[in-house]
């Protein structure tokens, strides 16, 4: 079972790093918060309550393997902020998933929702478990057996679930299904990211590609950068780096390399992505199908014009930071570097495009299903590619305005757009009782 890991604090209220452990998720996003806050003329005791979740649940999650033996799992979900409507955000199932992890991804989740100004909070959550040691039976029965542990605290109005890590359209399905077996009516709006068959969204899962490869191409035109004579490297071939990596390289870019956990294929004269299958097309066999293969790390220092970490996260720390050589950094992973590397990036004037907007992709259209789910009215692709776009032209307009008028880092900006109508919020809202 995982531990738990204790956020210090110093007598500023900034958290404090243990140098020996990486830093947490919440230690991250805490130290995201108050930087963000310094910004801002917000009353802090707006800030105080943000800096922790709204409630944490935490469940025992026993299943039956397929021998026989029963084995219990820890699931959590983490429930940060409400003030602009219902909790949303994915579920992971990942061996290193921890309360903390959850409380720190579900703070994101916040943020991530209101730079996007989606009617939603932000929440996370998961199970400590290793997806691949799981049959599709007993990943089904952890899923519905979960689902019925946190059935009381989800639903279309209060915390609506979705795909993260270790979860697809498959986990989604089956947990709506327990969901609404349980109520006793098909309830589709409990969770985002289902299968279109069962009132998903077309688009959903390209969804989170799409807006990294979107804002990609935003950050170039930006910087007078032809996306003809851009190279990139992309770190995770899932349906973050997948997505991104084959848009790009049809918008004309060169994607000179692209990993999975076995390494990473690398072809200067530019991979024809669209040959090389994605995890969901045949898991781990990115390298199988290079002739020149490096390693995850040497992927992340390439000499590259943009560079997509959209794997794991905190791959991105002090002991690879000043080796970094891209021009821009694309988060398509939640949270691939840690603050100290994100200062030594910016103080080498590596420009880095947040994970709040650049994968937000994937809650947008999360949004667009819930509205569909509402309506029971299916939109076509087409509809939802050109209001997935809309939506983040305007969120990089947002964030671009406070980037210019503060003078302040991509990071920042976004954490002020999110953070000044979060707190908005609060105040119009109140305390009470
Ligand atoms: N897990 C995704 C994320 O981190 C999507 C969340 C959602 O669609 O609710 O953004």
């Amino acid at each position: 079972m995982a531990s738990h890991t204790e956020v210090t604090h110093d007598e500023s209220g900034e958290p404090t790093t243990d140098s020996a452990e990486p830093e947490s998720a919440l230690e991250t996003a805490r130290r995201q918060l108050y930087h963000a806050a310094t910004h801002l003329d917000i009353d802090p005791s707006v800030v105080e309550r943000l800096k922790y979740p709204k409630k944490v649940h935490e469940v025992t999650v026993p299943i039956r393997r397929d021998d026989g033996t029963v084995e219990v799992f820890t699931g959590y979900r983490a429930q940060h902020d409400s003030v602009r409507g219902p909790f949303k955000g994915g579920l992971r199932y990942h061996p290193d998933v921890t309360r903390d992890e959850c409380v720190g991804l579900g703070m994101w989740m916040t943020w991530k929702c209101a730079v996007m100004d989606l009617p939603f909070g932000g929440a996370k959550g998961g199970i400590a478990v290793n997806p691949k040691e799981l049959s599709p039976g007993e990943k089904e029965r952890l899923t519905r057996r979960f689902t019925q542990e946190i059935r009381d605290v989800i639903g279309p109005n209060q915390d609506i679930p979705a795909p993260d890590m270790g979860t697809d359209p498959q986990t989604m399905a089956w947990l709506m299904d327990a969901y609404s077996m349980q109520e006793g009516e098909t309830i589709p709006g409990v969770v985002t990211g289902k299968p279109p068959v069962i009132g998903g969204s077309k688009g959903r899962e390209e969804a989170p590609g799409r807006s990294v490869a979107t804002i990609t191409q935003l950050v170039c035109e930006y910087y007078d950068r032809q996306l003809e004579e851009t190279t990139v490297a992309v770190q995770g071939y899932g349906s973050v780096g997948a997505n991104a990596a084959r848009l790009l390289d049809e918008w004309g870019a060169t994607i000179v390399a692209i990993s999975d956990v076995n390494g990473a294929m690398y072809d200067p004269a530019g991979i024809d992505t669209a040959a090389v299958p994605s995890h969901d097309e045949e898991p781990e066999a990115v390298t199988t199908y290079a002739d020149d293969v490096i390693s995850n790390e040497e992927l992340l220092t390439l000499d590259v014009d943009v560079l997509i970490p959209a794997a794991l996260g905190n791959v991105i720390t002090e002991e690879n930071a000043e080796a970094i050589a891209a021009d821009f950094v694309v988060e398509g992973a939640n949270g691939p570097m840690t603050s100290a590397a994100d200062s030594i990036l910016t103080d080498g004037d590596i420009a880095v495009i947040p994970d709040i907007l650049a994968n937000a992709g994937g809650v947008t259209v999360s949004y667009f299903e819930w509205l569909q789910d509402i309506n029971r009215r299916a939109w076509s692709l087409e509809r939802v590619n050109d209001e997935l776009e809309a939506e983040m032209q305007t969120a990089w307009e947002s964030v671009r305005t406070e980037f210019e008028r503060r003078d302040v880092t991509w990071r920042d900006a976004a954490y002020i757009v999110a953070l000044s109508r979060i707190s908005e919020a609060h105040e119009a809202r109140g305390l009470w009782p």
